[in-house]
């Protein structure tokens, strides 16, 4: 059994414990003045509000929302970089950016309350997952531009832990300071919580003696229920999934309680919707949809129905732990991430289930798509062999090979190629980690 987190405290109780009659109130209050003050300070929204046939004064209720236009990641680009401010230049006291990989990044500004806003929402992050003054965390996740490593430095400040601001890199330095300062929390992304933990078997340090890590924040990208059982058992602590996106604040949106049924949101900030991608009608508590938020205490650049092109599910229902916060899902996959192979949609979040129930396969994985010429789309899947199985010799690498086929087959609906690779083979990801190689994309 990996040790468990400390118990897991509650940050701001009034916030988070809020009956929903009073959050709702709230919320409509504070949806329809940041509705006004974007209406009369950015031109982008004056005329998309304007061509929706609708006025802030409009919002009676929160039901009202759906009647707003929606926001897209387009929107921001074209405005780039500071065409959605609300305040001149002087009030920002930070800027950070997203890594688009393709065209311009998205800019996050900040004015002084949008960083105070961001260390009280991280601060329920780690309250959550039951860090306090006695902790030292070990942040992992990159500085700089990304959101991730000053993020989370901004919320271990806030709840008084000592914060090792080790970014991302220099793994076997990372895990020495982690040994030698006595690390009991782990921030940094799925991905790179398992190189450290296998940078620490290279070097002998055996994670359950000479590491003392107890809980372990981990977001920024997609992983799987069973991705969590491979780091929880590798790292010997307890994994906590967390969500954000640099459009809303970074992280700090949504995390997991120690229920670990669904992240809550902090919906006092981020009012949330779920809509049908294709028709953004509207998707009922349960159903899976796209995930959109709008900013309702944001001032540097306030989002209206922002689309996040996550795919998730929310339920409003009450949880054990007290939260009255709504839930969303473990992020299911994005709109755009779906990959259609001879006409099946393909989910990356499905391969990785199943590759992780394969025994004798590591949580290291590529997935490559190629169409050649005048052929139909191929799909393979590389994953790296266990040491054992790979030293278990030829025989039970292929038949390793043939389990996998099978199940991914079975659970696709399309015959892949796969290959059992050798360990170490697949690169391995500092930040977030690049699992899919489209080679359609590059039009060979
Ligand atoms: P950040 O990396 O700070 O969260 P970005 O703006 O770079 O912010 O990326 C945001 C996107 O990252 C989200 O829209 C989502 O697709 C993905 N993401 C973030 N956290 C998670 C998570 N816990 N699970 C799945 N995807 C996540
Ligand atoms: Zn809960």
């Amino acid at each position: 059994m990996p040790r468990t987190a400390q118990a897991s405290l509650i940050w701001n109780r009034d916030a988070e414990t809020m009956p929903r009659q009073d959050l709702e109130r709230l919320q409509l209050e504070r949806l329809r003045a940041t509705a006004d003050l974007v209406f009369h300070k950015v031109p982008f929204y004056r005329q998309s509000f304007d061509a929706a046939g609708i006025r802030p004064e409009d919002i009676r209720s929160l039901g009202d929302l759906a009647r707003l236009p929606l926001t897209t990641k387009k929107d921001l680009r074209d405005n780039y970089p500071f065409g959605l401010l609300t305040v001149p230049l002087d009030a920002i006291v930070r800027l950070h950016a997203s890594s688009g990989t393709t065209g311009k990044p998205t800019v996050g500004p900040y004015t002084a309350r949008d960083l105070a806003t961001w260390g009280e929402v991280m601060a329920r992050v780690y309250a959550s997952a039951g860090v306090t003054s006695r902790d030292i965390v070990h942040n992992a996740y990159g500085y700089g531009l990304f959101t991730g490593g000053l993020g989370f430095h901004l919320g271990a400040e806030q709840v008084g832990a000592a914060v090792v601001p080790a970014s991302g890199g220099l793994s076997k330095r990372q895990v020495m300071l982690m040994e030698d300062f006595g690390a009991t929390v782990l921030t940094c992304t799925p991905s790179y919580s398992l190189v450290l933990a296998e940078t620490a078997l290279e070097l002998g340090v055996d994670v359950r003696s000479r590491l003392r890590l107890r809980a372990g924040i981990f977001g920024a990208e997609p992983w799987t229920e069973a991705m969590r059982q491979e780091i929880e058992a590798k790292l010997h602590l307890e994994a906590f999934d967390t969500f954000g996106l640099t459009e809303m604040i970074g992280p700090g949106v949504a995390s997991e309680c120690p229920r670990h049924d669904g992240l809550h949101i902090a919906e006092d900030h981020f009012l949330p919707e779920v809509i049908d991608p294709d028709s953004g009608a509207p998707v009922p508590d349960g159903e899976v949809g796209e995930l959109v938020f709008t900013t309702i205490t944001r001032e540097g650049q306030p989002l209206i129905r922002y689309r996040t092109r996550d795919r998730i599910r929310l339920t409003r229902e009450p949880c054990a732990c007290g939260r009255t916060l709504a839930r969303m899902s473990k992020v299911l996959g994005r709109t755009d991430d779906m990959l259609i192979i001879r006409g099946v949609n393909v989910y990356p979040f499905n391969i990785e289930s199943v590759v992780l129930a394969v025994e004798g396969l590591e949580p290291h994985y590529l997935i490559l798509i190629d169409r050649p010429k005048d052929q139909l789309d191929e799909i393979e899947v590389w994953v790296e062999a266990s040491v054992e199985l790979w030293n278990s010799g030829e025989y039970w690498i292929r038949e390793t090979e043939k389990k996998l086929h099978k199940s991914l087959a079975d659970a696709l609906g399309l015959s892949p190629r796969v290959k059992v690779a050798e360990p170490h083979s697949i690169q391995r990801s500092e930040g977030k980690a690049r699992r899919i190689i489209d080679k359609r994309e590059l039009g060979s």
